[in-house]
């Protein structure tokens, strides 16, 4: 390390980008610093995917419990206690923060606690997390030679009149519930308003999704998404599509949200907005540093470099796909070019997971996507009613699709409707950063009886024309 800086590098934002390269860093012998304002784990850990998740499991114990007496089990009344749902929540978060508090520990990545600037490369002031009254003085300069922005996203905030109204919930507002409405409005038909939905729902609450596009999940597989719409119907959510929300009144005890056009008006106690998120760099001093953005998202190279020679960043800052192991493998992709080890960031693999009942998920090309690219393809599918693991857990609902190079029959895309569909999708991912074909997967042994077999089901098809399971008449 050069005498002119204490570090190699200091990282700003302790989520899943930020401590991941911290973590890498260390491994690699670098000097760290990772300047946090919260506790570590950024949205993910303490507010997104893992609060969520623990939820999520409470209510499949729920639906499972509902089920037992199909599986021949007797239970009383199936009840949930909200409260202690929700502790168990930050039970979990709790723990796995320690958990990551005392790696960065044992890696000897000093954390340091407040609110970062940068008023020029190679300086980062930090202002410490406790009180507001520190003068200048007390800033505290951390020099390094190279820098990571990993400051992540916050909720957006649509143009839609009542936004502040008591009762308007974002996505954090939710987590802290202390009752479970009777409705629910959600605005978003995306991956956090279809999360919520299944959670929300299971507990009994009348949930109606409203999206202004023409499809839910505007990033999954078409096929999928419309599949998925018709399921969430069946199940009782009211869903609205071309439904653009442009208001939200009090009314009564709840509130009306009200949609552009139509008019039309749904009437819910509590309103969640979920209609994305965006990239969060208050206080950066970016627009002083000269540092690229575009849409208020960081430009980065595939060395995750910005413009700027020393300051590189990772994750939702970045803009695009803002996903949590996304932002980690581009942690470790600034961390390995910043300590002599030059890689580019592979975007050709990045699984999509969405953690509702059932859950969905995909990696490389929607069917869309080949088509927009004019690409040469064919579809194989395989149905979860035909795998026999999928009728012993009684999940049957969904379907393997995969997407195929028709010539070669290289994977360009695999996306799963169905259960564990976001463990599955492993095999998918693997299969596309390989450039693995159908015919790999399909003269792949896959132990019987398991949900993977669906995957050997759906390439055999995609292989031989035919599954062995399944046969469409
Ligand atoms: P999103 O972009 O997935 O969905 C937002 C939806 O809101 C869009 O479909 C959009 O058309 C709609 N919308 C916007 N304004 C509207 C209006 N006025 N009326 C009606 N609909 C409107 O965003 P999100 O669900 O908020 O998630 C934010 C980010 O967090 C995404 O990038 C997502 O990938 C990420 N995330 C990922 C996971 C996961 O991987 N499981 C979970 C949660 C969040």
């Amino acid at each position: 390390m050069s005498q002119l800086y204490k570090y190699d590098l200091v990282i700003i934002g302790g989520g899943p980008g930020g401590y991941v390269a911290a973590i890498r860093a260390a491994q690699l012998g670098g000097k760290v610093a990772l300047v946090e304002k919260e506790r570590v784990g950024g949205t993910c850990l303490n507010r997104g995917c893992i609060p969520t998740k623990a939820l999520m499991r409470s209510v499949e114990v729920l639906k499972l419990v509902e089920e037992a007496p199909a599986c021949g089990v007797i239970v009383e009344e199936p009840a949930f206690d909200f409260a202690r749902l929700m502790a168990r929540k930050g039970e979990i978060v709790a723990r796995l923060v320690g958990g990551v508090e005392a790696l960065l520990k044992t890696h000897r990545v000093e954390v340091i606690s407040g609110t970062a600037t940068i008023p020029k490369p190679g300086l980062v002031l930090v202002k410490p997390a406790t009180g507001d009254t520190s003068p200048a003085s007390n800033l505290q300069p951390l020099t390094s030679k190279n820098i990571i922005i990993a400051t992540g996203s916050v909720s957006a905030r649509p143009p839609i009149a009542g936004l502040n109204a008591p009762g308007v919930l974002t996505s954090d507002d939710v987590l802290e519930l202390e009752e479970v409405p009777d409705s629910l409005a959600i605005i978003g038909g995306g991956v956090i308003g279809l999360e919520f939905t299944s959670i929300f729902h299971a507990l009994g609450t009348k949930v109606a999704v409203l999206e202004m596009l023409p499809t839910l999940l505007p990033t999954v597989d078409g096929e999928l998404a419309r599949r998925y719409k018709s399921y969430l119907q069946q199940q009782g959510v009211e869903v609205h599509l071309r439904a653009r929300v442009e208001g939200i009144h009090p009314k009564g005890d709840g509130l009306t949200v009200r949609v552009a056009d139509s008019g039309e008006e749904i009437l819910a106690e509590k309103v969640l907005v979920a209609t994305g998120r965006v990239p969060y760099t208050e206080g950066l001093e970016l627009e002083t540093l000269g540092v690229r953005q575009e849409r208020g998202a960081i430009v980065v190279d595939r060395r995750m470099a910005t413009n700027v020679p020393g300051i590189y960043a990772i994750g939702d800052v970045t803009g695009g796909i803002m996903l949590a192991h996304l932002a980690s493998r581009q942690g470790e992709v600034a961390v390995e070019n910043i300590l002599g080890h030059p890689v580019a960031m592979d975007y050709r693999a990045v699984p999509n997971c969405v953690f509702t009942l059932p859950e969905i998920a995909g990696v490389g090309l929607t069917e869309e996507e080949a088509k927009a690219e004019r690409l040469d393809y064919k579809v194989a599918r395989f149905p979860f009613s035909a795998s026999g693991r999928a009728l012993t857990i009684g999940e049957t609902a969904g379907q393997v699709k995969l997407i195929c190079e028709r010539e070669s029959g290289k994977v360009l895309g695999m996306h799963i409707m169905g259960p564990q569909a976001s463990d599955l999708i492993a095999e998918g991912t693997l299969a596309i950063q390989m450039g693995a074909t159908a015919r790999d997967i399909a003269e792949t042994i896959h132990a019987h009886p398991t949900l993977p077999e669906a995957i050997m089901e759906a390439a055999k098809a995609a292989a031989f024309g035919e599954a062995i399971h399944y046969r469409k008449l």
